[in-house]
């Protein structure tokens, strides 16, 4: 399931609605919402929002990175630090979704953090079929359940 993203042309000081951005990569424009939520960043205080090629550009290739990086069960990809990562004290909280996904319709969970080298967030995605290992690995801070 790992998707390649063409980011060759994209021009870094050019500057890209998420409707040009998912006609360029050839993604939904849901999922480029999706991106904003990752950490990709728009331009201050534009409405609707633009991103700079650049911007767009690190942000597909440290997403492209995070998937080639093998993690420990225990440890976070930083798009930060460029490596993995273990979060502070080992909190972690989880967000747990309705959406299911694959065949045994296991929830969605993203495993948060803060990073122990440079506290910025830090994500990992699972699903519900690894919640007692999740629980065992980290020390559990928070549960939120949401709609999407
Ligand atoms: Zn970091």
């Amino acid at each position: 399931m790992s998707k390649t993203y063409k980011t060759k042309n994209i021009k870094t000081r050019e500057s890209y609605t998420t409707k040009r951005i998912a006609q360029e990569i050839g993604v939904h424009q849901r999922t480029v919402q999706e991106w904003i939520k990752q950490g990709l960043t728009p331009i201050e205080n534009s409405r609707p929002y633009y991103f700079m090629g650049y911007e767009l550009k690190k942000f597909l290739e440290e997403k492209q990175k995070s998937r080639k990086t093998k993690l420990q069960p225990d440890e976070f990809y930083c798009t930060k630090c460029r490596e993995a990562v273990r979060p502070t004290d080992n909190d972690a909280w989880l967000v747990i979704s309705q959406r299911t996904i694959g065949k045994q319709g296991f929830k969605a969970v993203t495993i948060k953090g803060i990073c122990e080298n440079c506290n910025s967030k830090i994500n990992r995605f699972s699903h519900s079929g690894n919640l007692k290992a999740i629980r065992e690995t980290f020390n559990i801070v928070d549960i939120e359940e949401v709609k999407q």
